[in-house]
C-alpha cells in the first residue's frame, strides 16, 4: 500500500538537532532525498557559513558532504514537508521540574506539519515521550488537518536509541523498534526503516510499547550507573577497588545475559538520561503508581558531582594543603567522553563545589565551543592542557576524551605533590603506579585499593 520497492522515497526530518541531523544525514548518505526543517534560523545561517554546531564524530563532514551532493537540504519552511513521503519528528522533548513533558516543541512541530499534511504520508515520531503521547497528543494535533490517522496518513513511533559520541555507527547498527497506530501503520514504518537504514532486525510493537521500550533503556542505564556509584561508595569504606568488584561480579550469568554493572563516575548528564527516568516516574505517578527506582537513580546520580569534588578536597587537606589556596585544573567538561555536549553536564556541579571550597579552578575541553563555557562554569576556558594545569595542586579529569588518553603527566608543569582526580574510573592500576611515581596522588570514585 505504502511504497513500492522501486519508488524513490523522499524524507522530511523535523528538528535538525542531535538526533535529527544524524538521521537526516545518514538517510541522505544512503541516497534518499532529505529535507530537514528546523525552527531555528540561526542554525540554517550557520550552515550557510560552513559551520555545524554539533560536535559528533563524523557528523559535520557527513552533513556538508550530503548537502553538497544535493541529497540534503535544511530549511525553516514547513511547506517542504508536503512533498515528502515520510516525515520524521525529531524535536526536543524536555521535562519540567516536576517531571512532566514540556511539549511546546512537539506541539509546535505538529501544528506546522498539519498545515501541509496530505494523504498517503507516513509520520514517525522519534523524540522520546511519555507513554500515550503519540496517540493522545500527536494524533489529535495532526487530525485537526481533517485527515484521519491510520486511514489517510500513517502514524508510528520509532524511538531513537543512539548514544552521543558513537551516534552514526549506532544509528545504522541497532535493531529498530517500530510501534504503529494500526497494523498497516506498523507495516509502513517497518518497510520504511528496512529501506531507509538497511536494518533487517525490526521489532513490531504497539505505540505505547515502543514508547516504553525507549524509556526502559534509559531508566535501566541511569539506575545501573546509580548502583555502580553506590557500589563505589561502598567499596571506598573498605579500601576496595570498585573496578575489581565490577569486573568480577559481571562474570556471573543471570537472566538473559551476564550481570552487567556499569562504571561509577562523576555523574550522569546529557539531555536524555537526566530526564527520561523522570518521565517514567511522572507518568506513573499520574496514574497513582509510585516508581521509586526511577526517582532514586536520578537522586543518587545527581549527588555524584559534589561527592567527586569532595574526594579532591579531602586529598588536598590530607596533603596539608589549604583547598582555598589551591589551584585545580579541570580537563573535560562535556557530560561524557568524546562529545562536546554540555547539556546537563555533571562537571558543572563539580566545578561549582571546588570553587565553593575556595579553589582557583581552570577549565579546558577541546571538544566544547569556548563561548559556551563561561556562561555555564563562570570561568573563561584555558587554551591548552598545559595552560590549565600550570602550577596546579590538582588535575581533575572529568571527561576522558581521546585527546587526553595520551597525556604525559610526568611532563606537566604542576605543583607537586599533585592530586589526580579521575572522574571516569579510567586509570588502570599500572597507570596509577606510574602516576604515583611521577609525583601524583590518585583519587577516583570507588578506587580505594588503587591508591
Ligand atoms: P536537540 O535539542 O539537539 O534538537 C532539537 C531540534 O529541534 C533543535 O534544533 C530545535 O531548534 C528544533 N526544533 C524545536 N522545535 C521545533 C519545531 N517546532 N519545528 C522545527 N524544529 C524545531 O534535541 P536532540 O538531542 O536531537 O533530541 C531530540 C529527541 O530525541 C528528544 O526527544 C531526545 O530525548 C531524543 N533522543 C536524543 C538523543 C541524544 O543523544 N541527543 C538520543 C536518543 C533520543
Amino acid at each position: 500500500r505504502f511504497l513500492s520497492e522501486n519508488e524513490p522515497i523522499t524524507v522530511a526530518v523535523i528538528g535538525f538537532g542531535y538526533v535529527g541531523s544524524c538521521v537526516a544525514a545518514t538517510l541522505a548518505d544512503r541516497g534518499f532525498d532529505v529535507v530537514a526543517i528546523d525552527s531555528d534560523p540561526q542554525l540554517i545561517e550557520e550552515l550557510s557559513w560552513g559551520y555545524f554546531r554539533i560536535e559528533e564524530a563524523g557528523l559535520p563532514d557527513l552533513v556538508f558532504r550530503t548537502m553538497e551532493a544535493g541529497k540534503l537540504r535544511v530549511t525553516t519552511d514547513f511547506a517542504e514537508t508536503a512533498a515528502a513521503d515520510v516525515i520524521l519528528i525529531c524535536v526536543g522533548t524536555p521535562v519540567r521540574d516536576d517531571g512532566s513533558l514540556s511539549s511546546e516543541q512537539l506541539i509546535g512541530a505538529c501544528r506546522e506539519l498539519r498545515k501541509h499534511l496530505r494523504r498517503g504520508q507516513l509520520v514517525v515520531l522519534k523524540s522520546t515521550v511519555p507513554p500515550g503521547t503519540t496517540r493522545e497528543v500527536v494524533l489529535p494535533e495532526l487530525e485537526r488537518s481533517g485527515l484521519r490517522g491510520g486511514t489517510d496518513f500513517s502514524l508510528a513511533f520509532t524511538p531513537e536509541r543512539l548514544a552521543e559520541g558513537t551516534a552514526l555507527a549506532e544509528l545504522r547498527a541497532f535493531p529498530i523498534v517500530a510501534g504503529g497506530y494500526s497494523e498497516a501503520c506498523q507495516r509502513d514504518a517497518v518497510e520504511f526503516w528496512r529501506r531507509g537504514l538497511g536494518v533487517e532486525v525490526i521489532r513490531r510493537d504497539s505505540l505505547e510499547a515502543a514508547e516504553i521500550i525507549k524509556l526502559a533503556s534509559n531508566w535501566w542505564i541511569d539506575l545501573n550507573i546509580a548502583l555502580a556509584n553506590e557500589l563505589a561508595k561502598f567499596c571506598a569504606i573498605y579500601g576496595v577497588d570498585v573496578l575489581d568488584v565490577v569486573s568480577a561480579a559481571n562474570t556471573i550469568p543471570k537472566g538473559t545475559g551476564n550481570v552487567n554493572i556499569l562504571l561509577p563516575s562523576v555523574g550522569v548528564g546529557g539531555s536524555c538520561l537526566t530526564k527520561d527516568p523522570w518521565m517514567v516516574w511522572k507518568s506513573a505517578s499520574e496514574h497513582g503508581v509510585d516508581i521509586r527506582t526511577a526517582a532514586t537513580g536520578r537522586e543518587v546520580n545527581a549527588g555524584m558531582p559534589e561527592y567527586t569534588a569532595q574526594l579532591a578536597i579531602d586529598e588536598l587537606v590530607r596533603q596539608g594543603k589549604d583547598p582555598a589556596r589551591s589551584v585545580v585544573g579541570v580537563l573535560g567538561l562535556a557530560f561524557k567522553n568524546n562529545t562536546g555536549d554540555l547539556r546537563a553536564t555533571p562537571t558543572a556541579a563539580t566545578v561549582k563545589a571546588l570553587r565553593k571550597a575556595g579553589a582557583t579552578v581552570r577549565v579546558y575541553d577541546p571538544l566544547v565551543e569556548a563561548k559556551h563555557v563561561e556562561p555555564m562554569f563562570g570561568i573563561a576556558p584555558s587554551a591548552s592542557v598545559e595552560e590549565t594545569v600550570r602550577d596546579a595542586d590538582c588535575i581533575a579529569v572529568l571527561a576522558l576524551h581521546r585527546d587526553f588518553e595520551s597525556i604525559d603527566f610526568a611532563a606537566l608543569p604542576v605543583a607537586k605533590p599533585c592530586v589526580l582526580l579521575d572522574g571516569r574510573a579510567y586509570y588502570s592500576k599500572e597507570r596509577i603506579a606510574e602516576l604515583t611515581a611521577a609525583g601524583y596522588s590518585y583519587r577516583g570514585v570507588g578506587r580505594g585499593s588503587a591508591l
